[in-house]
């Protein structure tokens, strides 16, 4: 494991370099970016040498395996970010755990959320899912229904929306992804103007492995990111 771990740190502090230097060719702190660790390909075993590996701010895009691998790890250094759908009757177990739902992508899911985060006695930090690319296939808002929620985000206190997420066009290489990422950007812009202060709307969750310099060059502040840092380390 002791070489396994040295790649991943490797990897890590490779993908921290390139973070830092597409946010220097853009004037930004590099500080201001959050690196998320997608963990989906791997199991317990291996995502368990992340925090050793320099990164503890961890993304799982099915709840039952982010249950199952918050079980086995149990490390508080790690915060949990969902980044995939949540369906309905998984929000109570999986809001417990979490740091940040990334992924909340309809009014009916806020709805479930509020309920259940009242329950709890707990104020979640939520980005909102957009599908920018309109692509049938990916869940979250269409922009026009996101701009048209900006005015009413108290409505799902205590819920903290904290940003928007999204994923670029499948097919995309990097530069058409940046219209997708520019179009993620304004629309925050607008929004922000809208609501008035009750959000402050200031995390733009976008680029993964392919595409995260370009994110980064647009605005993003979180990415997401799995593959790059898996290259050399064995897959479970
Ligand atoms: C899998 C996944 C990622 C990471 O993708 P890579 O291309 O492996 O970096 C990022 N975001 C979401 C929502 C994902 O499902």
């Amino acid at each position: 494991m002791d070489e396994v771990l040295e790649r991943l740190t490797r990897n890590v502090d490779a993908v921290r370099a390139r973070i830092a230097a597409a946010a220097r060719r853009c004037g930004r702190p590099a500080e201001e970016i959050t690196l998320v660790g997608v963990t989906k390909y791997v199991g317990a075993e291996m995502t368990r040498l992340f925090p050793d590996a320099g990164c503890t701010v961890l993304g799982e895009s099915r709840p039952q395996q982010l249950w199952r691998k918050a079980a086995e790890i149990d490390d508080p250094r790690i915060a949990w970010h969902l980044i995939g759908h949540l369906q309905r009757n998984k929000i109570s177990r999986t809001l417990p755990m979490v740091a940040c739902i990334q992924s909340a992508d309809s009014g009916a899911l806020l709805d479930q959320l509020q309920r259940h985060a009242k329950r709890l006695g707990v104020a979640p930090r939520v980005l909102l899912e957009v599908n920018i690319s309109g692509d049938p296939e990916k869940h979250g808002f269409a922009p026009a229904a996101a701009g048209a929620l900006a005015a009413r985000l108290d409505a799902w206190h205590p819920l903290r929306f904290i940003g928007l997420m999204t994923m670029a066009a499948r097919a995309s290489d990097a530069e058409s992804a940046r219209a997708d990422f520019a179009a993620l950007r304004r629309l925050r812009d607008q929004m922000r103007a809208k609501c008035a202060g009750s959000a402050d709307l200031s995390e733009l969750s976008m680029g993964m492995s392919r595409d995260f310099e370009t994110a980064i060059e647009e605005g993003a502040t979180i990415v997401r990111i799995g593959s790059a840092l898996l290259e050399g380390v064995p897959r479970e």
